[in-house]
């Protein structure tokens, strides 16, 4: 029982009970090992037999975790470690467990999956993207295979029917965003038959930490082709050209919100000639504007967003790439396409969505794995439930840490890093380098050029392109730069897979992995540290930073003018503790406040989603038969009758069914309009008397009560309304006002408002 006894990080007494279900698994997988592949199969299905004929049957995890170990052995060539195991039992226990990258985390899972696909009600792994999916259901597929189970997995660009078919299968590898839109859009469903998925049982998400917190305010969203309401944003730009920084409006430190000075507020009313912005009947006006100064003062191009071919496209914070399929708030979007000088794009109207939080939330089951969680305990447990694992790692780590680099600019920094690199890669050393944005990674690899190093840049490229380069970074000489999260769950080998290389690489001190700035996350930046020293590998991690970074501009009152205050040397490297406390001070800030956004982003979708949960539930119940449409025959017998005469009284039974779905799709987009507008308008409710979110809440539920009526009453209208002359009764979408086409697309939701924010 080697694992347990190394001190470490793990706690002693939440392993304990682990332990001895350790050594059951791998005694009785000695007794397996003698059986024949026939054997395994045949008892593989019985257990599943079992546990599908009988739901209280619940077949033992030391039994299929076992049968899994040998399975691997067999199947695969590989036999889980008993740090893998662990892991799986941690994982089985419903736990976000913790280990790190390399450790084999891909491996580890399916042993819980095998477990509770045994079931028959369908596991799904919800891996980092498309190409991840792929390549651990190919991995993974003869291992499964073997005991007879069957995998499937899902990837963007399939059609229903190969979707169905991969989530019929036991197990189904997808991308969380492929799963939630596939559930968004059987919400639409008309017919039982045209359903994609089945219930929910039990999901494991790879990469917990980016799909749970980082992506989890992400809001998946179904919208049909319609035109956006027009405003009159060149009106807005032009007014808020003519307020001044400072003077008429102001940000706060960590550019997230701007308010509008008494002055500025002035200043508006005189040029929109509209008196009081913030009296009754102005709410849109002051929205507008609200828009347009957001898109002004707070959002920078090439870093926030670009301009692509006429059109606005987001970047991603975290990943620094661009966000493909993502927009913020209509108002947002087009006061940013104002701003460029853009034609305003059409926006379609939401008729679904629903965020990756709640998504996830929809299993009965669920459970993680990522190699930064503890750093994030208590936001996993609040917001999900969940308790962190810590799986020790199988070889003792040997990477070495170095504290922080500083530099008073980022032009030191920039020639600092590039000295440092080029030093590196002389000795031969693979060398990664982690920036935060695609513009960054340009600008190093080009003063890497400049000074004769060639490296290879990771940039939006395709995900299968990209792992094929993090792959290669571990080889004798690579240098690598790459933007935080690329390449994110593709392991990287010393010496690429080559064992002679690898021993050269490991004896010039393994990956060298440098971040060239701290990112607001602390957790982000553990993930690119622990991309070196893998599974016991020599290697080091070292960040640079400048008072010029992002960080400060955000975070520190005094940003760069505090450069004074601290010992500088010639080449402008700030030296001493002092200032790297203090670094490591303002990300604590940061993080801190990102965390409070989330948790007030959440409160406010948590309304909206328990409203959903209760319409989705009735939905599916009229859609599977379980409840009756409101009969039409009590609510207008003569009517009733005239549709019968002309359409036979078993086309007017399904209709009902079909009409009440359709009217609650109508409703609920309804609804979810009402909600954006109440909540954009809530900002402009007088400041700070009242809570924004009890607001919010009230109006929500005021607007719910009477939801199921109005429904009803719609469904038999539209019924009643039937041209007669029609050949058959099917309701016409249009008859809804639903669009017969829909497209989906993510909203980064980070610059929704939140209680701070109101001016
Ligand atoms: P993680 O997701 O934890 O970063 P992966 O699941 O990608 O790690 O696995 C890392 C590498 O280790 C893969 O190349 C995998 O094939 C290998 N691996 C995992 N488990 C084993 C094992 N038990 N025996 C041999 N190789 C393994
Ligand atoms: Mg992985």
């Amino acid at each position: 029982m080697g694992i347990w006894k190394r001190t470490g990080i793990w706690s002693a007494r939440s392993w304990r009970p682990y332990a001895d279900a350790l050594s059951r698994i791998k005694s009785r997988q000695r007794e397996i090992e003698s059986w024949s592949g026939e054997r395994i199969r045949r008892y593989s299905l019985e257990l599943r037999y079992l546990s599908r004929s009988d739901a209280a049957a619940d077949v033992s995890m030391t039994e299929a975790y076992a049968l899994v170990c040998e399975a691997a052995r067999r199947a695969i060539g590989m036999e889980p470690y008993d740090v893998q195991i662990a892991a799986a039992l941690a994982l089985g226990a419903g736990k976000l467990t913790e280990m790190q990258t390399g450790e084999g985390k891909t491996l580890a899972a399916a042993l819980a999956v095998y477990w509770r696909a045994l079931s028959g009600r369908g596991v799904h792994v919800a891996t980092f993207n498309d190409y991840l999916a792929r390549r651990d259901a190919e991995r993974l597929g003869p291992l499964y295979r073997y005991l007879g189970l069957s995998v499937g997995c899902v990837q963007e660009g399939m059609g229903a029917a190969e979707r169905r078919l991969a989530y019929a299968a036991d197990v189904t590898y997808l991308t969380a965003k492929e799963g939630g839109f596939d559930y968004l859009r059987d919400g639409l469903c008309l017919t039982k038959g045209s359903l994609v998925q089945r219930p929910y049982h039990f999901i494991v998400v790879d990469e917990a930490d980016s799909i749970l917190i980082d992506e989890a305010r992400t809001p998946l969203v179904l919208a049909g082709e319609a035109d956006a309401p027009q405003r009159d944003g060149a009106r807005l730009a032009a007014v808020v050209g003519k307020l001044a920084a400072g003077i008429d409006y102001e940000t706060d430190g960590g550019r997230r919100n701007v308010y509008l000075t008494d002055q500025g507020a002035m200043k508006a009313e005189a040029l929109l000639g509209c008196g009081n912005l913030y009296a009754a009947g102005n709410e849109l006006l002051l929205g507008e504007l609200r828009d347009a100064l957001h898109a002004r003062a707070l959002l920078r191009r090439d870093v926030d967003y670009i301009v692509r071919a006429g059109r606005v496209e987001l970047i991603d914070p975290l990943t620094g790439r661009i966000a493909e399929r993502r927009r913020w708030p209509d108002g947002l979007q087009n006061a940013v396409e104002v701003k460029e000088g853009l034609q305003p794009q059409r926006s379609g109207e939401i008729l679904a969505s629903i965020t990756l939080r709640h998504w996830v939330g929809l299993y009965p089951r669920l459970c993680g794995m990522t190699a930064t969680a503890s750093s994030s305990t208590d936001e996993f447990a609040e917001a999900y439930g969940l308790q962190v694992a810590v799986i020790p790692a199988r070889r003792p780590a040997a990477r070495t840490d170095y504290p922080l680099v500083v530099y008073a600019t980022k032009a030191a920094k920039l020639a600092a890093l590039t000295k440092e690199i080029a030093a590196l890669h002389a000795a031969g050393r693979p060398v990664l380098i982690g920036t935060s944005s695609v513009a960054e990674s340009n600008g190093l690899a080009a003063a890497l050029a400049a000074s004769g190093v060639s490296c290879n840049v990771l940039n939006a490229g395709n995900e299968e392109r990209e792992a094929a380069v993090i792959g290669q970074a571990g080889a004798v000489g690579a240098v690598t730069v790459s933007t935080n999260m690329a390449g994110r769950g593709v392991d990287i080998r010393l010496g690429a897979g080559d064992e002679e290389q690898a021993a050269a690489a490991a004896r010039l001190g393994g990956l060298a992995v440098i971040g060239a700035g701290l990112h607001e996350s602390m957790r982000i930046d553990n993930q690119l540290r622990g991309r070196a020293g893998r599974q016991g590998d020599p290697g080091s991690s070292v960040f640079y930073v400048s008072l010029e970074d992002e960080l400060f501009a955000r975070y520190s009152s005094s940003g760069a003018a505090a450069a004074g205050s601290w010992r500088q040397g010639l080449d402008g490297k700030l030296e001493g503790a002092g200032i790297r406390r203090r670094i490591e001070h303002l990300q604590r800030v940061a993080d801190g406040q990102n965390r409070e956004i989330r948790q007030t982003l959440n409160r406010y979708a948590d309304m909206l989603e328990q409203q959903r949960h209760i319409v989705a539930d009735r939905r599916r119940g009229l859609l599977e038969g379980r409840i009756a449409p409101a009969p039409l025959v009590l609510r207008d017998p003569d009517g009733y009758a005239d549709l019968c005469a002309r359409y036979g009284a078993m086309a007017v039974k399904r209709a009902e069914t079909e009409y009440a779905l359709l009217a609650l799709d109508r409703c609920w987009a309804d609804h979810l309009e009402y909600a954006s507008v109440v909540r954009e308008g809530i900002h402009f409710e007088s400041t700070g008397v009242r809570d924004p979110l009890d607001v919010y809440e009230r109006l929500l539920l005021a607007a719910f009560a009477d939801f199921f009526d109005k429904a009803e009453d719609r469904a038999v209208r539209a019924l009643l309304a039937v041209d007669r002359t029609k050949p058959d009764i099917g309701p016409e979408p249009a008859a809804f006002n639903m669009p017969s086409a829909t497209w989906t697309y993510l909203i980064n939701d980070r610059l929704l408002p939140h209680r701070h924010s109101f001016w």
